[in-house]
């Protein structure tokens, strides 16, 4: 436990569903900080990374659909990192359980989650479960710069020849 940070994307049944406002009001209740915000598009390479560990299930191409937009016509999640005292088991619990059947009905998941006839658990949102795997989804996700905190060493790199799109002056 401690202080530390945990990772909390707002999948695109949330977004879809118009809960963002919802789910952040419960997670609030944590009391902890929020250090890095951002609506985006998942690419699939950033999907399959975030969802490695689950590459032998049945239901992984599936998971990477939902995850990318692609079963909602929603192609956009919302990313946040949290901190603070025990964020990562705060978050989880207010979260619930990972099957929506099962979780607590008070939970965000119990509230909103639901199984599809694919048997994915559409399940709102999802949250760090450990240090490490917050440590790894909070780089995959997030670039040092994005965030409010110094949360792990950085370096410097100079690149050459970056090709970045700008406003049209
Ligand atoms: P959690 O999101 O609670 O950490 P996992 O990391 O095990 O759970 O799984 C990631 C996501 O994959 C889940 O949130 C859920 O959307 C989906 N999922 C996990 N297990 C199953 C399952 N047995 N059947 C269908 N979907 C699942
Ligand atoms: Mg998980």
């Amino acid at each position: 436990m401690g202080m530390e940070p945990t990772l909390v994307i707002i999948k695109p049944d949330g977004l879809k569903k118009s809960l963002t406002g919802d789910i952040l009001s419960r997670l609030s209740e944590t009391k902890l900080k929020i250090i890095a915000a951002k609506i985006m598009k998942v690419p699939k390479e950033l999907a399959e990374k975030h969802y490695q560990h689950l590459s032998k299930e049945p239901f992984f191409e599936e998971l990477i659909r939902y995850i990318t937009g692609k079963i909602h016509g929603e192609n956009r999640v919302m990313a946040m990192v949290y901190y603070g005292e025990g964020a990562i088991s705060k978050i989880r619990e207010i979260a619930g359980a990972t099957n929506p059947e099962e979780a607590n009905p008070v939970s965000i998941r119990g509230a909103y989650g639901r199984i599809l006839t694919s048997g994915i658990f559409e399940n709102v949102i999802h949250a760090s479960s450990s240090q490490d795997e917050a440590e790894r989804e909070i780089k995959l996700w997030f670039e040092p710069d994005e965030i409010v905190m110094d949360l792990y060493p950085t370096e410097e790199k100079v690149f050459e020849k970056v090709i970045k799109r700008v406003w049209k002056e």
